[in-house]
């Protein structure tokens, strides 16, 4: 079968093209513009903008949370610490077809006792949120998660004492199927923990040149200019935040991250609910609420709030003064669990709110959309998405009105592919 998706304005990736015509069979897009066949399904999408399906650069996910944001156009996420590695993945998603792609980091490579353990309770006790969870699920399944757990916390433990020890680890990680290897730099001074255990330069740099002998890509957990430094000194190839602060040292710091083609995925999303802002306005308006349970918006509404000292104004001129330096910028959030504390994020929805700060920092709204397509599917080798081109995977949204003038205008979603699947939307 053949669908047609006609009169479409289409944002192929990179800019709005001449054609209005795709052609999808199978899990492919087979044509861009050219003559309908007569025997194609046809959509009609006049008045309408079709995009490549949207790709999250920055979260850490569940079955649900990858649901969620399949529900709004996310048809990837990129996951920069958790479970779902290639093992991971055949072992918790086969079979799954209502749920965004992933990849991952699998455990991120950080010193005992260092981020994000301040973000969970007690010692090796099961947070809340996880709790929570366990209880929808069967007792078998239940059995199956907590040793899951306690095997993750191990791994996450790991002592990482000499540049040895973190080539191993980084090789256990790629054994597991990690796509990417992520390493946290995080001393704590804006998640009101200072102090954290930071790993020694020797160390971290083991790290990134194990992961380079197996292919792998590094990102690096940096919030601070100190932390971005010792990040692009180890040869990491992205950031997977922006500083939050800007010191007179930030202009040099640009500069240097510009030189080394070192990506970085802002999360500006994060930094505003770590400075105290909720994303009420984003939880108020219903082409959001309608998606999302009654937890999710919850936790829109409330914010991180761990340094109300930090300023937005900040963060919008150090990710003007990357992009003017030609750095690539991807669209990333952060987004994790539903519990107010990890506020003003939700899956899916955060994609859109990031490329909305984008353009209020001084993007495009064609500069947000690359960002959230084929700049993140380039710097991740995603070469099969991220474009709407002939052959690519037809993961693909479709929605009212003109995003490369209104960027709010990606939340008005009509239609969602995934591989060649129409999907159907999920409201609450
Ligand atoms: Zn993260």
């Amino acid at each position: 079968m053949i669908t047609a998706i006609t009169n479409a304005k289409i944002f192929d990736g990179e800019k709005l093209i001449e054609a209005t015509t795709v052609l999808i069979e199978g899990e492919k897009i087979i044509s861009v513009g050219g003559v309908v066949p007569v025997h194609a399904v046809t959509i009609d999408a006049k008045g309408k903008t079709l995009l490549p399906g949207l790709i999250d650069a920055h979260v850490h996910t569940s079955e649900e949370g990858l649901r969620d944001a399949l529900n709004f156009g996310v048809t990837t996420e990129l996951e920069m610490m958790g479970g779902f590695t290639r093992s991971g993945r055949e072992e918790q998603l086969k079979g799954i077809d209502d749920i965004a792609d992933v990849r991952s980091a699998g455990m991120g490579v950080t010193p005992p006792g260092g981020h994000p353990d301040e973000l969970m309770p007690g010692d090796g006790e099961i947070p809340d949120f996880v709790l929570k969870e366990l209880e929808k699920l069967s007792e078998e399944e239940r059995n199956a998660r907590l040793v899951a757990h306690a095997h993750d916390h191990e791994h996450a433990a790991a002592e990482l004492a000499s540049p040895d020890e973190a080539v191993a680890f980084v090789q256990e990680q790629v054994r597991q199927g990690a796509d990417y290897i992520k390493i946290m730099i995080e001393e704590g001074s804006v998640l009101a923990a200072p102090g954290l255990p930071v790993l020694s330069q020797e160390i971290m740099r083991a790290a990134v040149e194990e992961a380079h002998r197996q292919n792998k890509i590094t990102l690096a957990h940096v919030l601070t200019v100190e932390s971005a430094k010792k990040a692009i000194d180890i040869g990491i190839d992205g950031l997977a935040h922006i500083f939050i602060d800007r010191p007179d040292t930030t202009a040099d710091l640009v500069k240097r991250i510009a030189d080394a083609d070192v990506f970085v995925t802002p999360c500006l999303v994060l930094n505003s609910s770590i400075i105290g802002n909720s994303a009420s306005e984003l939880a108020s308006d219903t082409r959001v609420n309608s998606k999302l349970s009654e937890e999710w918006v919850e936790t829109l509404n409330s914010s991180f709030n761990t340094y109300p000292q930090g300023s937005m104004e900040d963060n919008y001129r150090n990710v003007m003064d990357l992009h003017r330096a030609g750095v690539d910028i991807l669209v990333g959030t952060d987004v994790s669990v539903p519990v107010p504390s990890l506020g003003g994020l939700a899956h899916g929805a955060s994609v859109h709110h990031e490329m909305q700060l984008l353009v209020k920092a001084g993007f495009t709204p064609v500069e947000a959309l690359q960002s959230a397509t084929s700049k993140t599917a380039r710097r991740f080798s995603l070469n099969d998405r991220g474009r709407i081109v002939e052959g690519a995977r037809a993961d693909l949204l479709l929605v009212e009105g003109d995003p490369t003038t209104h960027i709010s205008d990606t939340l008005s979603i009509s239609e969602v592919w995934l591989r060649g699947d129409r999907k159907i939307n999920k409201n609450y």
